[in-house]
């Protein structure tokens, strides 16, 4: 098996360690290629995000560290970009002038809340914690989990209609705090609906779905972004996709991915599609790892 990540943070946004230390990582665990997609720049961002000023710098940093560290396994840089209609997508000059290798977009807010007292506009995370999950339904929504959850989706399926990237983000991240079914239940016909019109939509586009790994090792979560019910469904419609671990911990560049690629074989998944040599390419799971003679 080919072992790639192409969804990772490192210090310049929310990661905790310097791109090398993820790099170092990603070698030890037998990585062929790994991708630092440090979250992009946005208007209503805070220090989880790089500031736009940082983005040259953040891009000189990996390309640099490409070269340095060739002989050992290919490094892509890129960028995981918040979809938030009018202020940020991956079309924006921020994005495009950056020349990332390709661009993942992920939809982390579904709206505002009313501004403060100081007029200070806050936007709603939808991935935070149960608490904020709990308020944004309150003061945005009026109390309506559904309408949240499908507006989530309505989001997901505007940006992918418009302004699609290589790569969609951790596709069902509204259900992180939804342990238990605290909120809404997979099951329920709406919610159903609301991934089956969205992979509609996804079969349009040339887009990959990332098997995301960071909510079920974090144990939120008892199955990764999106669930194995839904990666059915995009089986089933041959969608493409590929593992990736959201990392934020060097010790995490590869975690649960033996397990959950064995459950992606057992489901029926032949191929993930990843970028190796500069290109997408759909390459068998399961085959065994090419070892390199350095
Ligand atoms: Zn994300
Ligand atoms: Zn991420």
């Amino acid at each position: 098996m080919i072992w790639t990540n192409y969804h990772s943070h490192t210090n310049f946004s929310d990661g905790k360690g310097t791109p090398e230390a993820f790099i170092e990582a990603a070698i030890a665990q037998g990585l062929r290629a790994y991708g630092i997609s440090d979250h992009g720049p946005h208007p209503f961002s805070g220090d989880a995000n790089l500031k736009e000023a940082e983005v040259k710098d953040y891009v000189k940093t990996i390309n640099d560290l490409k070269a340095r560290y060739s002989e050992q396994i290919e490094l892509y840089c890129s960028v995981e970009v918040d979809y938030i209609p009018d202020h940020m997508d991956v079309n924006k000059a921020v994005i495009k002038d950056a020349s990332f290798d390709y661009t993942i977009c992920s939809v982390h807010h579904a709206g505002f809340f009313a501004p403060n007292e100081d007029g200070k506009i806050k936007i709603f995370s939808i991935d935070n914690s149960a608490k904020g999950l709990m308020k944004g339904i309150e003061r945005i929504y009026g109390g309506d989990t559904r309408a949240m959850v499908e507006q989530y989706y309505a989001l997901t399926r505007q940006m992918l209609l418009t302004v699609p990237p290589d790569v969609l983000g951790h596709m069902d991240r509204i259900k992180k705090n939804n342990g238990n079914a605290t909120f809404f239940s997979e099951k329920e016909n709406w919610y159903r609906e609301a991934i089956e019109e969205t992979i509609d939509v996804i079969a349009k586009t040339n887009v990959i779905v990332e098997v995301n790994t960071k909510s079920y090792y974090k144990n939120y979560t008892t199955d990764p972004d999106p669930s194995y019910w839904i990666l059915e469904m995009l089986l089933d419609r041959k969608v493409p996709i590929h593992l990736s671990g959201d990392t934020h911990e060097p010790m995490h560049v590869k975690t649960a991915f033996e397990e959950v690629a064995a459950r992606l074989m057992q489901i029926g998944f032949k191929q993930q599609r990843i970028f190796l040599g500069g290109t997408w390419q759909d390459i068998p799971l399961g085959r065994r790892s090419i070892h390199f003679v350095i």
